[in-house]
């Protein structure tokens, strides 16, 4: 046994040379990361992953939000397979077609709210959003109306990391290299009532931060103005869960108002928050829906733009070309992964299941968390939540000096302690696979339990509390 965990050790210590040698990683501070090595996840399976010490964790971020089915799926395989076997590549751009592309637009169609009858493809959410704002501008143009060309976004949303991607996102740390954002692009506040609702009540903080977007409209002119992109619950920013309030008053300030809705579900749609989109969970009436990560379940990489009967009348109705595709958008293997995970999300009902067992019964424990003393709110919709730590609970206002510390410290006892979650400021996320057990719920809590309660004494022993 002994022997064996040293040659176990002795092959990270070799994976881990190899990485720090070749790899640049996403999001990273690669000094840092190559001086302490990487954990090298080998195999995955169901809510688990399993790293190169053969530590078994627990996946509470579903990967990057997108593994909705677990991992390890055969029938997925089998259908990669069957579709490499068959037709491994083609694209869709020059008058053609293939069967999975066909299929899989037919399923979304009939998946989606009912104004979406199209859907444009792409390689990934990034992807996606950057044809949004193609596919924004492009519209009014096609309407006669070209200076409508801004889009309003918010501060502290993720929209992914291309140019266009990156600049609708609201994260200041992206916009600081590289020249962002792009030109045309106006940010808003954010609906985030912990950390920014003052005193008002978390429903007279859901309206004042709707009516951001009317004060915006009446600074620029309804004249400039293409689109609102808004993710229905933002996921990156830190599971950020608007007031009830938010939504619908963002509906009354776009009502007889000529502005596009864009509903960016890429972590949101496929089951995320007990509806097929989050859309339905929070009444928004989209025009776009930018998807990706649980359209596939990050068996493969696909992405789409879900474009609704009053876009596409005016993309497809008078005819002319959108100059614009990506080489492997509609990919067939991607494709076939995809209708293959949709068929399991159906099959499974793992949408009900979000709605009504698995998701209840982890929101349950998950805000009975909200009673130990680091934690200042605990939030959970579906299956997306945050912890709060805060120094000096109950109050919001009074937060960890040098943010970010302490939400890195309790993230690393989520590790250790065998749970993956994530750090956001100082909140620790979570959005673990919609096929998430109940046994497995009850693992989930008593770490992210005992992760606190080893954060709290760290906190206490650096004196921040
Ligand atoms: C992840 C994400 C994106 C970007 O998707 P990629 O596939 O990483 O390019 C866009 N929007 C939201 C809401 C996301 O969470």
């Amino acid at each position: 046994m002994a022997a064996k965990l040293t040659k176990l050790s002795n092959l990270t210590a070799d994976y881990r040379a190899r990485d720090a040698a070749h790899h640049i990683h996403a999001f990273s501070d690669m000094k840092a990361l190559n001086a302490e090595g990487s954990r090298v996840i080998v195999r995955a399976e169901g809510s688990w992953i399993y790293d190169s010490d053969g530590n078994r964790i627990l996946d509470g971020m579903a990967g990057l939000w997108c593994v909705n089915i677990g991992h390890g799926r055969k029938e997925i395989a089998d259908a990669i397979q069957r579709q490499m076997a068959d037709l491994s590549y083609y694209n869709t751009f020059f008058k053609t077609t293939h069967p999975p592309a066909i299929a899989l637009s037919e399923t979304l169609a009939r998946l989606a709210p009912p104004q979406f009858n199209h859907v444009f493809y792409v390689g990934s959410g990034s992807e996606a959003n950057d044809t949004v704002i193609r596919m924004v501008r492009h519209y009014w143009a096609s309407l006669g109306k070209p200076g409508k060309s801004v889009i309003i976004a918010r501060n502290n949303a993720y929209h992914g990391s291309t140019m266009g991607g990156a600049s609708l996102g609201g994260m200041k740390s992206m916009h600081s290299q590289g020249g962002l954002p792009i030109p045309g692009i106006h940010h808003i506040a954010q609906p985030y009532w912990f950390g920014e609702g003052g005193d008002a009540t978390p429903e007279e903080f859901g309206v004042q931060a709707a009516r951001e977007l009317e004060k915006a409209i009446e600074a620029i002119g309804e004249e400039n103005i293409g689109a609102f992109i808004a993710e229905p619950i933002q996921g990156a920013g830190g599971v950020i869960i608007p007031p009830s309030t938010y939504w619908p008053e963002i509906a009354r300030i776009l009502k007889d108002r000529e502005i596009l809705l864009v509903a960016d579900e890429v972590i949101t749609g496929f089951g995320r928050t007990g509806n097929w989109f989050g859309s339905e969970t929070f009444g928004i009436a989209a025009d776009l829906m930018p998807i990706a990560k649980g359209l596939s379940s990050g068996y493969l990489p696909i992405g789409g733009v879900m474009v609704s009967d009053k876009v596409s009348d005016v993309l497809i109705g008078p005819g002319g070309e959108f100059h614009h595709g990506f080489t492997y958008g509609a990919h067939p293997v991607a494709a076939a992964a995809a209708l293959e995970n949709l068929r399991i999300i159906e099959d499974e009902k793992l949408v009900d299941r979000v709605r009504d067992d698995i998701g209840p019964y982890l929101q349950a424990g998950w805000k009975a968390l909200g009673e130990h003393p680091l934690v200042g709110e605990a939030r959970m919709t579906g299956l997306m939540g945050a912890l709060e730590l805060v120094p000096n609970k109950p109050s919001r206002q009074q937060k960890f000096p040098d943010t970010g510390k302490v939400g890195t410290i309790a993230r690393d006892f989520s590790f250790k302690n065998g749970l993956v979650m994530r750090a956001v400021r100082d909140s620790l996320i979570l959005s673990p696979p919609l096929t998430l057990s109940h046994d497995e719920a009850d693992q989930l809590l008593a770490i992210a339990k005992t992760t606190l309660d080893d954060t709290y004494a760290e906190v206490k022993r650096l004196g921040l509390i």
